[in-house]
């Protein structure tokens, strides 16, 4: 295992070999070790790249922990970070690291697709930054090349003062989401809302968000119809933990909730 000192070095041994594993706080990548008998041959570790760990205003850098980010000032952040895994998961378990698995329920996804974050890319050929969705490109897929390492999230300079994030699972503690939603609220009071865990990667309901900021009233009516819309325009499937009804319908249920909230903040 190699164990680089700083950003440089990190970047390269990734170049002298783009096969190696990175590992970070290694709570997804030590489940594949443990459980599904994954057996990185080369393994390249984060936690003393001190560059990753910097926080600066809109630049969060992919080893933040969910810890720090759950005591962060970023509202819908720090509510999501609450939900991940328990506190020994959160200490360890980085944004870099969630973006890196992009499993379609990580807890992260919503909330950066729903202020259209990007994601800095570094490798020794140079500093990519790509938006959210051209990162998350399908279950467990992204576009981070093998001799690139994801260095941190990019904030919108300006990020909609009225947030809300929330996840559905089957108990209210250490669980995987069934459904996941954070809805922005801009200063002109247009809405944003993104879902996850009902599609291969995150998605936004465009529709849903069309249609609300068409309303200069937001009416019961709108709202429903706003919920409505949600639960079509999500793509989720039937799996051991979920169906696909239930998962729709949970999608318009929770999105409505959080525009709710946030239109009364
Ligand atoms: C008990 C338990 C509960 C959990 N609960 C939740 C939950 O509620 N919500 C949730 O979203 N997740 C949850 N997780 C999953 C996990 O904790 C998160 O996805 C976490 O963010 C992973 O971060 P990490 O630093 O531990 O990543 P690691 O395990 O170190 O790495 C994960 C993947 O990302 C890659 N990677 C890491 N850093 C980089 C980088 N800088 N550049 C490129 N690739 C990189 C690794 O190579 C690996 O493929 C849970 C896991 C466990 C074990």
């Amino acid at each position: 295992m190699e164990r680089p000192s700083g950003l440089e070095e990190a970047l390269g041994a990734l170049a002298a070999n783009p096969e190696a594993t990175l590992l970070a706080g290694g709570t997804d990548l030590m489940v594949e070790v443990n459980y599904h008998s994954r057996r990185p041959e080369h393994v390249i570790a984060l936690r003393r790249v001190e560059e990753l760990r910097q926080w600066e205003g809109t630049r969060l850098g992919a080893g933040v922990t969910f810890r720090r980010i759950e005591q962060g000032p970023v509202r819908a952040l720090a509510q999501l970070a609450r939900t991940v895994g328990s506190p020994q998961i959160r200490a360890a378990g980085t944004i870099g690291g969630n973006l890196g698995t992009a499993s379609p329920a990580g807890d992260s996804h919503p909330f950066l697709a729903a202020c259209d974050a990007h994601i800095e890319l570094q490798s020794k050929r140079g500093t990519r930054t790509v938006l959210w969705n051209e990162f998350l490109v399908g279950v467990k897929r992204t576009s981070c090349a093998d001799d690139e390492l994801i260095t941190a999230v990019i904030l919108p300079d300006q990020l909609p003062p009225r947030q809300e994030f929330a996840k559905i699972g089957v108990r209210s503690a250490m669980v995987i989401a069934t459904v996941s939603a954070c809805v922005m609220v801009d200063d002109d009071g247009r809405a944003r809302v993104a879902l996850g865990a009902v599609g291969p990667t995150v998605l936004r309901a465009r529709r849903a968000e069309e249609m609300i900021n068409a309303e200069s009233v937001k009416s019961e009516a709108a709202l429903a119809e706003f919920g409505r819309l949600v639960s079509e325009e999500v793509k989720p499937i039937t799996d051991h933990r979920s169906t696909e009804e239930y998962r729709r319908h949970a999608a318009g249920v929770l999105s409505r909730r959080l525009l709710e909230r946030c239109l009364a903040a």
